[in-house]
């Protein structure tokens, strides 16, 4: 699995991105909740690590059913209609940041070095992983104070920067259209 940087600099960016698609949400109040909503469905799947270290079994309980297509967009939907319910905003744009959230996680974690995921859980139980892995990978196994997270670091911080990065310039240039606009 990747490590909790890149998921919340995801986050992050569908914070950014969403933002102008929410015009009508301008109290402090529902900014917040559409802050943590995007937050929330882009680390919300990792939530089962918590049994894990509750049950002292990380590998049993993190990275199973919740890191699937089908698990995912349950927790989207689910995350769409309480943002919903919560601001009163539109039905389908809470929905696709609740999907593009939960299934970007799975997406990352299916792009990690690792045991992969279990993509089309319920059909099969069996693991997928990319042939081509873009992420390291978080080896909680290895303790806290692995030199292994160094790695993670290294390849996670240019990718998270890079993505930050034209998060940042695509809002910029849509500030300046707004404002040339009048
Ligand atoms: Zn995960």
């Amino acid at each position: 699995m990747a490590s909790p940087l890149t998921h919340i600099a995801v986050g992050y960016s569908l914070f950014r991105l969403a933002r102008p698609r929410f015009p009508e949400l301008t109290g402090a109040w529902k900014t917040v909740v559409l802050f943590c909503g995007a937050l929330g469905v882009a680390v919300f799947v990792d939530a089962d690590a918590v049994l894990g270290v509750l049950h002292h079994d990380l590998a049993n309980y993190h990275n199973q059913q919740s890191h699937s297509l089908c698990a995912a967009a349950v927790v989207g939907i689910g995350v769409g209609l309480l943002g919903r319910a919560l601001t009163g905003s539109g039905l389908g744009r809470w929905l696709t940041l609740g999907l593009a959230g939960t299934l970007s996680h799975v997406l990352i974690d299916f792009l990690t070095i690792g045991r992969g995921v279990q993509l089309f859980w319920p059909v099969t139980d069996a693991r997928f992983a990319s042939p081509l892995p873009l992420f390291y990978g978080l080896r909680w196994s290895e303790g806290v104070w692995s030199t292994s997270h160094l790695v993670t670091l290294a390849n996670e911080i240019p990718i998270v920067a890079a993505l930050l990065w034209q998060v940042h310039r695509k809002a910029t240039r849509r500030a300046v259209k707004e404002v040339a606009k009048g």
